[in-house]
């Protein structure tokens, strides 16, 4: 298909933030295409060239963008005048291109699918001549495209496609397109994970297929949500049927296992299994089945005492590239199992959870401080349960969760099958856009940071205060390089940043305020902590903050 029929659908997309008339455009583009192609529109649609699961990334930066179009023949400071004035490469890219050339000179038509996979390629690329390799590439891109086309192909390598089509919407234009419901979309969705192929079957199979997708091994899955409950008794109410569960603190893991192969998961789907061969080690030898998908929380712990760690600690293993036995050995691990969604040839989703966990106990051989059962009481009465949740706390957890033994696992919802109930007030998972400079002994970190919340209905992120307390020195630090590569542009000491990194934060008080875009302003806002496991996506949103703020949370 030509590109120049998905750049359309860009522009009409970029000119509304209504998300009715967008998931409209998309349903109406998408509903004709044959199968292969849809899944490639439907990938740039999201500007998701890779999926969390493959472990792969463009990683291109700004300055090979710059560096591209210097290539190109223009000037250093044409370049930067324009990147100054509107920040955003992709912007430049069509300006320039377009003084330069007419469209009449342009001889070869782009497809999609070779923006797609040349884009591909670039994550592809390491070692030494790989920048030049790399340049070449997006050259070779820019060089085919009419100047609207630069602009989104720029958009794309950079991924800053952001049309607005969050998840919601493109269910509901599949759902749209093919004539099939939003229920049985989402379901397929969150077990494959992929709303290429997601679409590709409520096109050929319709709703049946799309009600018989099946957990895949080697594929994540979205996992099941809790719901946060006031405290133990209404928890112990609404669970019908309780369990009660330590709340360990730590990284939720997809285990998954087909005979001697292992992969791990974190909740955002990405494949971790590298970062973590000790728990490799142990899930070969101590899950007793061929076949297995189990849940379970991966804690740090303390090699001298050991107790857990903070989950900051153990989030340094999450991204290591190198050294990465070294690592392992400094910050051992344990896992705390707590579901079980496949066993050999039987998927268990429908099952209760009463039978899901005696399924775990069966196929789990424990073992002491590493590979252990989640540890479970089973009570309606609040005494104990209150005893338990005091042992969770004093054990340096964060609390516990409470279960309906009675529930079916639901992939991707929080539907009120679990609760989880914790001491602290209401802290906020916010996204940090913006950045400051800091001065005198700060002058070479970033020293105040810019926070927004989501709003849901346009995708939009709104400031909601600025943050420059509650870190250490080597956390302004580490801070400091990682929003480094996220600078889109910088004015004056302020910086505004790409939206990648989601921090936990507390505050004072939560106020009405003209002076920020989202309306309210945090009081004294503190760093808990950074959210590796959360994407932009999983951060709270405008309508938690308006309920918090009515004292409705
Ligand atoms: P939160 O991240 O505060 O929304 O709390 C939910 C998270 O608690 C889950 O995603 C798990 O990572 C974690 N968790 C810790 N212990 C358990 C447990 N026993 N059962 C389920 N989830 C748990």
């Amino acid at each position: 298909m030509e590109y120049t029929k998905l750049v359309e659908v860009y522009e009409k997309l970029s000119a509304t933030t209504k998300k009715l008339e967008k998931r409209d455009i998309v349903a109406e583009f998408i509903k004709n295409l044959n199968t292969e192609d849809l899944q490639i529109v439907i990938h740039l649609l999201q500007g998701k060239i890779f999926l969390e699961s493959e472990e792969q990334e463009i990683g291109i930066a700004d300055k090979l963008i710059i560096q591209a179009l210097m290539k190109l023949g223009f000037s250093k400071p044409e370049v930067f005048d324009e990147f100054k004035e509107t920040g955003d490469l992709g912007l430049v890219a069509e300006k320039l291109v377009k003084r330069k050339r007419q469209s009449a000179l342009f001889k070869r038509k782009l497809s999609a699918e070779q923006v797609f996979y040349k884009i591909r390629e670039l994550a592809g690329l390491t070692g030494k001549s790989s920048q030049a390799k790399k340049l070449n590439i997006i050259l070779e891109l820019l060089n085919s495209a009419e100047p609207k086309q630069t602009k989104y192909i720029t958009r794309t390598i950079l991924e800053e496609l952001r049309l607005g089509v969050a998840e919601g919407i493109m269910r509901d234009a599949v759902a749209q397109a093919f004539e099939v419901s939003k229920e049985d979309v989402e379901y397929a969705y969150n077990l494959e994970t992929d709303f290429g192929e997601v679409a590709g079957i409520a096109k050929e199979k319709g709703e049946d297929g799309l009600k018989n997708v099946r957990l895949e091994l080697g594929r994540p899955i979205k996992v099941m949500l809790s719901e946060k409950a006031g405290n133990l008794k209404e928890a112990l109410e609404d669970a019908k049927e309780p369990a009660i569960e330590i709340k360990y603190d730590g990284m939720r893991t997809l285990v998954q296992k087909n005979k001697d192969k292992i992969w791990l998961f974190t909740r955002r789907l990405e494949n971790i299994t590298k970062q973590f061969p000790d728990l490799v080690e142990l899930c070969k030898k101590n899950i007793l089945a061929e076949k297995a998908i189990l849940e379970g929380e991966t804690i740090g712990i303390d090699k001298e005492t050991g107790k857990p760690i903070p989950f900051q600690e153990l989030s340094k293993r999450i991204h290591r590239k190198y050294d990465i036995e070294k690592i392992a050995k400094e910050i051992p691990v344990q896992i705390n199992f707590f579901d079980c969604l496949l066993v050999d040839k039987k998927q268990l989703l429908k099952e209760s959870f009463g039978a899901r966990r005696k399924k775990l106990e069966e196929i789990i051989k424990q073992v002491k401080g590493k590979f252990i059962l989640a540890e479970q009481i089973r009570t309606k009465d609040l005494k104990p349960t209150e005893q338990f949740y005091k042992k969770a706390l004093d054990s340096g957890q964060e609390g516990v969760m409470v279960k309906n033994l009675l529930a079916p696992y639901q992939p991707g919802k929080r539907v009120g099958y679990m609760y989880k109930v914790k001491p602290e007030k209401e802290s906020l998972d916010l996204v940090i856009t913006g950045a400051e400079w800091g001065k005198g002994r700060r002058a070479n970190w970033l020293a105040s940071f810019i926070l927004s919340v989501r709003d849901e209905e346009t995708g939009e992120l709104l400031e909601i205060g600025k943050m420059g307390t509650g870190l250490t020195d080597e956390q302004f630090k580490e801070m400091t390089e990682r929003l480094k590569p996220l600078i889109l542009t910088e004015k004056e000491n302020v910086l505004s940043i790409k939206p990648k990194i989601v921090i936990e934060v507390g505050y004072q008080e939560l106020q009405k305020s003209p002076n920020y875009k989202s309306g309210f302003a945090l009081r004294f806002p503190k760093l808990i902590r950074t959210r590796e496991d959360k994407s932009v996506e999983e951060a709270d949103t405008l309508e938690r903050i308006k309920k918090i703020y009515k004292g409705e949370v």
